[in-house]
C-alpha cells in the first residue's frame, strides 16, 4: 500500500520557535506572563500555552527530551504552531519523536517500517488503538496489520480488502502481479472463511494501473522481477514487526506475572 506522506519540508523559524507562535497574545495572557520575559516555560499553571518569547528549535527539542510520546501528542494539540512544528517529516521533528520513543517505550526497539514516520508509528503502537477508518475505540476490536500499515477493525478490513479468489476469478489481474502485493492470511474468527489471503484494494488498484501502463513483454517482465524482489524484502520486514509485537507481549506478560507473584508472597 502506498502511504501518502505529508510534505517533508518544514520551515524552521529563522531565530527562535517564538516566531512560530502567535505574536500577539491576548491582554489576559500577557497579564499572566511573569515579569521577566526571558522565561521559557511552555505552560503556566492553568495548562494553557505560555507564549515563549525566545526559544530556539534546539531548546524546544531539548525540552521534549523529557516528555513521553503521549505528552508530545498533547503538546502538538496545544496550538497550530506546535502542531506545525511537531507533525512534519523534518529531521528535527522526527528526532523529537524518536528520542521520546526510545526513552519511554522500552518495548519498541525497531525503527518505523519503511515509508512510515515516527509519529504515525507511535500513534499506531500506543497512542490510538481505535480503528483508523471508523473510529471504533474498543481496543479489542482493532488490530495492527503491518502488511498494510494500518490499525483497523474486522469490518473495515473486509470493506477494504479482496481475497485472492476474488481477484483471480475475473482474470483481470495476472496471478503473478497479485502475488507481488502484501497480503494477510486470516483464519476463522469473525470471518466466514477458514483461511484466505486478503489484499488491500488501494494496493490492487495502483499496482494494476502501473502494470498495464507498461508495454507488453520485456518491460512487464523486468517490472515483475523488481516487484518480486521488493515483495520479498517487504514481507520479511513485516515479519520482524509481528515478532517484535510478540516479544513485547511476552515481556509485558512476564512483568505482570512477576508483579502479581511479588504481591502474593
Ligand atoms: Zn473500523
Amino acid at each position: 500500500m502506498s502511504l501518502t506522506m505529508t510534505n517533508p519540508a518544514i520551515i524552521l523559524p529563522t531565530k527562535s520557535i517564538g516566531t512560530l507562535l502567535p505574536s500577539s497574545p491576548s491582554n489576559n495572557q500577557q497579564q499572566k506572563l511573569p515579569s521577566s520575559s526571558s522565561s521559557t516555560m511552555l505552560f503556566h499553571s492553568q495548562q494553557q500555552p505560555l507564549f515563549v518569547t525566545s526559544i530556539s528549535p534546539e531548546v524546544f527539542s531539548k525540552i521534549c527530551e523529557y516528555l513521553t510520546p503521549i505528552d508530545i501528542f498533547k503538546l502538538s494539540r496545544v496550538c497550530k504552531q506546535y502542531r506545525n512544528f511537531l507533525c512534519t517529516l523534518s529531521p528535527i521533528s522526527q528526532n523529537i519523536w524518536r528520542t521520546s520513543r526510545m526513552k519511554f517505550l522500552p518495548y519498541t526497539k525497531l525503527p518505523p517500517p519503511q515509508g512510515m514516520d515516527e509519529k504515525k508509528y507511535i500513534k499506531m503502537l500506543i497512542y490510538d488503538k481505535s480503528c483508523e477508518f471508523c473510529g471504533n475505540s474498543d481496543p479489542r476490536s482493532s488490530k495492527l496489520y503491518w502488511e498494510f500499515r494500518v490499525r483497523c477493525c474486522d469490518e473495515c478490513l473486509l470493506k477494504r480488502t479482496k481475497t485472492f479468489e476474488d481477484l483471480k476469478e475475473p482474470g483481470e489481474i495476472p496471478v503473478e502481479v497479485i502475488e507481488t502485493l502484501p497480503c494477510v492470511w486470516i483464519r476463522g474468527g469473525a470471518f466466514a472463511v477458514p483461511v484466505h489471503r486478503y489484499y488491500w484494494i488501494d494496493d490492487i488498484k495502483s499496482t494494476t494501473k502501473e502494470y498495464y501502463s507498461l508495454l507488453k513483454g520485456k518491460d512487464r517482465k523486468n517490472w515483475l522481477l523488481k516487484r518480486k524482489e521488493h515483495h520479498k524484502k517487504y514481507m520479511a520486514e513485516v515479519s520482524q514487526y509481528y515478532l517484535e509485537d510478540q516479544k513485547q507481549w511476552n515481556e509485558m506478560y512476564k512483568k505482570h506475572r512477576d508483579f502479581n507473584l511479588n504481591i502474593k508472597y
